[in-house]
C-alpha cells in the first residue's frame, strides 16, 4: 500500500491532506498499491469520509492522550509505529511545515530516507530506485533527485497539486491502531492557542505595503502603516528589517516568512533579494518603490517608482486623500 498522513487540526482536515491524497491517489496507481490513509489523534468519521471520497481504501486511526492537540514528537513517533506494522511501499504527507516536520521525525526515528517537496515522482519498483524532481528554495528551484530505497517517506510541494477528489468514492475500512507513546514526547506539542487579531492578516490582505532597509528605522513605517490603512491592507517587511527589530517576525514576508498573495504588494526599500522574492512572487501586481533602478525588484515588478520612498508613500496616501474628498 501507499500510506498518507492526514494533516487535521483538532479534526479539521487539512488542504494540504487533500492534495497528498490527490497526489498519492496517482502515486499508488503507479506503485500497483492501494490508498491508504492514517489519521492521528483523531477517528472522527467526517475525515474517514473525506478520505474515501479521495480514493482510500482503508484508514488507521490512532488515538492516544499523548496525541489530544499536534505535536511533532508524537504525531512522529506515531507515524514511525505505523510504518513499522503496516510495512507500505511508501509514506506520503502534504508538504506543509506539520507534515514536513513530522515525516522528518518518522524518517529519523525509523532510519529510512525521506524527499520533502515533491512535484513529480517515479516509482521505484522492483529495482527500489525511485526518481523525483523536488522543489527547493521555496519552489525558486527544482531539483532532480534519485533515491534508492524499499520504503522512502515524502511529502508533496505545498500547492503544487490541486486537491481533487477521485471519481468514484472509496467505502474506507477503518481500524482503530493502538500504540504506546511515552509521555514524554509531548513535550513538543501544542498547549495554546492565539486568536487571530481582527481584520486582514498578512497572508490573506488584499493590499500589502512591505518596507525594508531603505525606511531606515521602527519609526519611519507609520507612513506605511497610514497607507495601509487607507487601502485596508497590512504592513509586511523584509529580513533586514526583522534583523533590526524594526518590526516583529510576524511581519516578515518571504523564504522564513508568510508568503503573500495580494492584489497589489507595494514594495519599498526592499531590493528584492531571492528570499524576499519567493514569499512575494505569488502578488497579482508589485509596485516597487526604490532610489536603485537596478534592483531585482524594480526589474520584476509590474510598475516601479524610482525615488525616496519617504517622498513617495506619503504622496501616495495624499493623493488617495485629495481624490476622495
Ligand atoms: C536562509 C535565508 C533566509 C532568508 N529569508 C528571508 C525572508 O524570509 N525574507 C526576506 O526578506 N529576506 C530573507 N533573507 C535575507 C535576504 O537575503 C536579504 O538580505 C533581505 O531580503 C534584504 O532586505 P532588504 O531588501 O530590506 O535590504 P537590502 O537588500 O539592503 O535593500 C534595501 C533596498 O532599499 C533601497 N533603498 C534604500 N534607501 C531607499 C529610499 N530612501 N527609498 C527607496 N529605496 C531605498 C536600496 O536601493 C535597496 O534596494 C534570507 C536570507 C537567508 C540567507
Amino acid at each position: 500500500m501507499l500510506l498518507v498522513v492526514l494533516e487535521h487540526d483538532r479534526g479539521a482536515m487539512d488542504e494540504a491532506a487533500r492534495e497528498a491524497l490527490t497526489f498519492g491517489r496517482s502515486l499508488a496507481a503507479q506503485m500497483g498499491m492501494p490508498l491508504h490513509a492514517a489519521l492521528i489523534g483523531d477517528d472522527d468519521t467526517d475525515q474517514v469520509v473525506e478520505a474515501g471520497a479521495f480514493g482510500a481504501e482503508a484508514v488507521y486511526t490512532v488515538v492516544n492522550d499523548a496525541l489530544a492537540d499536534f505535536g511533532p514528537e508524537a504525531w512522529g513517533e506515531a507515524t514511525a509505529e505505523l510504518i513499522r506494522r503496516l510495512e507500505p511501499g511508501a509514506a506520503l504527507a502534504g508538504g506543509s511545515e506539520r507534515g514536513n516536520e513530522v515525516m522528518a521525525q518518522a524518517a529519523a526515528r525509523l532510519d529510512l530516507p525521506m524527499v520533502a517537496n515533491c512535484v513529480d515522482v517515479q516509482a521505484g519498483g522492483e529495482t527500489g530506485e525511485w526518481t523525483m524532481t523536488r522543489q527547493q528554495w521555496g519552489g525558486s528551484l527544482l531539483e532532480d533527485a534519485r533515491l534508492v530505497s524499499e520504503r522512502p517517506l515524502l511529502t508533496t510541494g505545498l500547492h503544487t497539486v490541486a486537491a481533487e477528489r477521485a471519481e468514484t468514492a472509496a467505502s474506507p475500512s477503518v481500524e482503530a491502531v493502538e500504540i504506546d507513546l511515552d509521555p514524554l514526547l509531548t513535550r513538543t506539542m501544542v498547549k495554546d492557542r492565539v486568536v487571530l487579531e481582527a481584520g486582514v492578516t498578512l497572508s490573506t490582505a488584499p493590499v500589502v505595503i512591505g518596507g525594508g532597509r531603505g525606511v531606515g528605522t521602527a519609526e519611519a513605517f507609520a507612513p506605511l502603516e497610514e497607507l495601509a490603512a487607507m487601502l485596508g491592507g497590512r504592513v509586511g517587511c523584509s529580513r533586514a528589517v526583522t534583523n533590526n527589530g524594526w518590526r516583529p517576525h510576524s511581519d516578515q514576508i518571504g523564504q522564513t516568512g508568510t508568503r503573500i498573495t495580494p492584489e497589489v504588494y507595494i514594495a519599498s526599500g526592499i531590493s528584492g533579494a531571492i528570499q524576499h522574492w519567493v514569499g512575494a512572487k505569488a502578488s497579482k501586481r508589485i509596485l516597487a518603490i526604490n532610489t536603485d533602478p537596478e534592483a531585482n525588484m524594480v526589474v520584476r515588478a509590474d510598475w516601479a517608482v524610482i525615488a525616496d520612498l519617504h517622498e513617495v508613500i506619503p504622496a501616495i496616501a495624499e493623493e488617495i486623500k485629495r481624490r476622495r474628498a
